[in-house]
């Protein structure tokens, strides 16, 4: 998700934080031992920051992941559970071609050998297939590029602001459609991507 909580937490009726699954830091809802949560959709206590959660990123979710099934493991006998804990290295930001940021144990670096420390983490950090992917990335280096196609989305098709932002606004005409584009912004074309996805929701006053 990255960019705001699934809806679906809020509509558990659990303890959230900001939308997020107020969790202890072994990943278990307070006061509901059966319930597990990790990644975007929880609140995870950073035990390296006290009084913080962790960021919703994807170095966090992952490792959460793992740990979360460790402990669903635990709670079933087998195993100990264990709290999460993970201290960053740094950031690293890839920004196409040679542009690039990064922060390796807290040395600040940019341009290209930012771009050769990014690289080689997110090639480290891969489960596999990583020949395939440095042979894109050399020859994405040496070649002109593709030539691709892709769909668009336009902004207000998308609804942040109501429970289903997976549901798209369609134009009013020939589909499904429930919205007319705001004034002064185009229908969609036919390289729109979303289909006929009819709403459930009634587009509210100000849902633009
Ligand atoms: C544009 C963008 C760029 C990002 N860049 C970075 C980056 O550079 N580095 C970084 O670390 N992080 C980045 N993030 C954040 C990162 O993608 C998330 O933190 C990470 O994917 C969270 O993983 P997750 O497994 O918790 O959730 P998700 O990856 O969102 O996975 C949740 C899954 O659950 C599915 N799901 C949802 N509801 C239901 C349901 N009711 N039933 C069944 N399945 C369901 C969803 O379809 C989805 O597949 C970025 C996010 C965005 C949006």
């Amino acid at each position: 998700m990255g960019v705001r909580p699934d809806p679906l937490a809020e509509s558990l009726g659990l303890p959230l934080e900001r939308g997020r699954l107020l969790v202890d830091a072994h990943l278990r809802v307070p006061g509901r031992p059966e319930v597990f949560a990790c990644g975007d959709a929880a609140a995870v206590p950073d035990l390296e920051k006290p009084g913080s959660y962790t960021p919703t990123t994807a170095q966090h979710a992952w490792r959460q992941g793992r740990v979360c099934a460790h402990n669903i493991a635990a709670s079933f006998g087998d195993g100990e559970r264990q709290a999460y804990r993970h201290k960053d290295l740094g950031f690293v930001v890839d920004l196409g071609g040679a542009k690039a940021a990064a922060n390796p144990l807290g040395v600040n670096l940019s341009g290209v050998a930012a771009g050769a420390v990014t690289r080689g983490y997110h090639l480290a950090a891969m489960p596999g297939n990583r020949v395939r992917v440095a042979a894109d990335w050399l020859l994405d280096a040496v070649l002109p590029r593709q030539a691709v196609q892709l769909g668009l989305v336009r902004s207000w098709s998308v609804p942040l602001d109501t429970a289903s932002p997976e549901l798209a606004r369609v134009p009013a005409k020939g589909r499904a459609a429930t919205v007319t584009p705001p004034h002064g912004q185009p229908e969609p074309g036919p390289d729109v991507a979303p289909g006929p996805v009819r709403r459930t929701d009634r587009p509210t006053e100000g849902d633009s």
